[in-house]
């Protein structure tokens, strides 16, 4: 119990820092069962990791609070919050050498996901968490250790893991607030609409590296009368806003008023966000995906006959192999490949496109012949992704009209506010009928399924384990590959980047030549879905997030080792 663990302490102060591996095991406190799974090897290293468990009667959350996966996720998600918040406060920052001194939680940022860093069940709720334990030089400062242990710990267990009355409305605001938007994702598709975007909603951020809201001068978001509707969700009742329709939308305006906002919105709207963020009730569906040129990736086989035919001395775009993409190339691979994986609703941005990809004007028509131009424009092809394989577009797209005639509905950005200008624009593609011809290379397939060759992404051990590693969200090393994704857009918190390379380890011995990468995929998803994603580990860790099907598709396909048979 909590007194063994003082002596314990006291008997080690002051040895080597190894000494501190007595600590791992289990000990009652009075409150919560605390457990000290690994103790780190030296004060640098990653800090130990604890956990602590409080009763589920004792923490005095009632039902109403996990009646259901949305509410459960989310209240989990207020408790990582408040523990983090709470560990900030309580403890004083570094003590001696090393991490000593910290209580860390994995932090979330706008968005309310399932981690590991939480679990309440029916039995219990306990956090997972690192503690760094302190030293002086490799000395073992026991008396730190003690008041971190026994009375930090134990005070930000009894701030954060326990119900308060007067934590009840905003404890209850978050779990309404996550509900509500998983229903009114759940209802798009009933609508046939691809995404949401309720009036009143705050969609600019503090800056492009702070996706807190701006602080003040947001415009609220306000739907125009002809896309406006009407949805009733669970908790907030009836709401108004935006919905966007299946098929092709093209978002127009000038620059500066506000269309990669609404995009950036979007994009995210297919995770939930905390109360707060102004994006509470913008939401997508599920499997939108940003798509971004990236010159420079490498692509395995993907087929991109679509978009790209006939290249310089006849290379098969069925197949397609390089390791240096252009960007109209990357651009193709990540369509197609999103597709593949089961993306049905795809954002494009001009600011991130490459211009040859989007669009072929009449006058280049003339001047360069369609036998020399290798690329089938994204133009002459969006309309039938949604045609004959149900995929919908929406498009940001200043620069250019030549959408018009295409898309389906049109929405102006002006002043940060969007305006339905589908009549007046078709008007004008009317009027203003150029020469442009559409150019296709015969009508668009069906995806082909790529099935991975074995070893397609080598896990080289060292000691019977595969190191795993990451940096930030868009860096991945697993043994000796390493895997860089920066033009994944939709990934938000580094946990997500965690989970990923684990999943991604957890694909790789799937690969056998056989398989295609698809059912590989949804393997991978069905363990975690039915074990949770503790099961992606084989050690018990609160730093993982959950992630899509198409983000673990996506960092799979920028292995630059991947090989694949068609
Ligand atoms: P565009 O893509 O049309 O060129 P952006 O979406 O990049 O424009 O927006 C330009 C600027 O306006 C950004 O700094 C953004 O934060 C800000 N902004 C966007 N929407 C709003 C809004 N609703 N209220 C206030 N500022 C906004
Ligand atoms: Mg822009």
């Amino acid at each position: 119990d909590a007194q063994t663990l003082r002596e314990t302490l006291r008997r080690i102060d002051g040895r080597g820092y190894k000494a501190y591996k007595e600590l791992q095991g289990t000990y009652a406190f009075e409150a919560f069962t605390l457990f000290i799974d690994h103790v780190q090897g030296d004060p640098f290293a990653q800090p130990s990791r604890l956990r602590v468990r409080v009763d589920r009667t004792a923490s005095g959350f009632d039902a109403s609070f996990t009646s259901g996966p949305s509410r459960t996720v989310a209240l989990c998600d207020y408790l990582t919050r408040l523990f983090s918040r709470t560990a900030r406060r309580v403890t004083k920052g570094i003590r001696g050498t090393g991490k000593g001194g910290l209580i860390l939680i994995d932090t979330p940022a706008q968005e309310i996901l399932p981690r590991t860093a939480m679990s309440v069940t029916d039995n219990h709720v306990e956090a997972r968490f690192f503690l760094g334990l302190p030293a002086f030089g490799r000395r073992i400062a026991g008396r730190d250790a003690m008041e971190m242990l026994l009375s930090e710990l134990p005070a930000i267990a009894t701030e954060a893991l326990f119900f308060k009355e007067d934590r009840r409305a905003a404890l209850t605001a978050h779990v309404e607030c996550c509900e509500d938007a998983d229903a009114l994702r759940e209802k798009l598709s009933a609508l046939n609409r691809v995404a949401f975007l309720a009036n009143g909603a705050l969609l600019p951020r503090a800056s492009g590296i702070d996706p807190r809201p701006l602080g003040s001068g947001a415009i609220p978001f306000s739907s125009p009368a002809t896309l406006r509707m009407e949805v009733e969700l669970p908790n907030r009742g009836k709401v108004t806003g935006m919905g966007i329709p299946e098929g092709v939308t093209l978002i127009v305006g000038g620059g500066f008023h506000g269309k990669s906002t609404l995009l950036n919105a979007l994009e995210l709207g297919v995770y939930n966000h905390i109360p707060g963020d102004g994006r509470e009730l913008v939401v997508t569906r599920p499997d939108a995906l940003k798509i971004r040129a990236a010159d420079g990736r490498s692509i395995s086989g993907t087929d991109i006959s679509p978009f790209i035919n006939n290249l310089p001395f006849g290379r098969s775009t069925t197949a397609f192999h390089t390791q240096n993409a252009s960007g109209s190339t990357s651009q193709a691979a990540g369509i197609c490949e999103g597709i593949e994986a089961g993306a049905r609703l795809l954002l494009l941005d001009e600011d991130t496109s490459a211009t040859n990809f989007m669009i072929r004007d009449e006058k280049m028509q003339h001047l360069v012949a369609s036998e020399n131009e290798p690329i089938t424009p994204f133009i002459d092809r969006v309309k039938e992704l949604h045609d004959s394989q149900g995929v919908s577009t929406i498009l940001v797209m200043g620069g250019s009209g030549d959408y018009f005639a295409t898309a389906d509905h049109v929405i102006q950005m002006t002043d940060y506010a969007p305006e339905d200008v589908t009549e007046k624009a078709h008007g004008i593609a009317k009027e203003h009928a150029d020469g442009r011809m559409v150019e296709t290379t015969g009508p668009l397939r069906p995806v082909t399924h790529r099935s991975p060759r074995p070893k397609s992404i080598p896990l080289e051990e060292r000691r019977g384990r595969v190191k795993i590693t990451t940096y930030g969200r868009h860096e991945m090393v697993l043994g000796t590959t390493r895997i860089t994704f920066d033009d994944v857009e939709q990934i938000v918190e580094p946990s997500q980047t965690r989970a990923l390379a684990q999943a991604v380890a957890m694909a790789t011995p799937l690969m056998d030549g056989a398989r295609t990468l698809t059912d590989i995929l949804d393997r991978v998803m069905e363990t975690v879905a039915t074990q949770g994603l503790e099961s992606l580990s084989d050690i018990l860790r609160g730093d993982l997030a959950a992630f899509r099907k198409l983000e673990l598709a996506a960092v799979i396909n920028r292995a630059r080792t991947l090989k694949t048979v068609p």
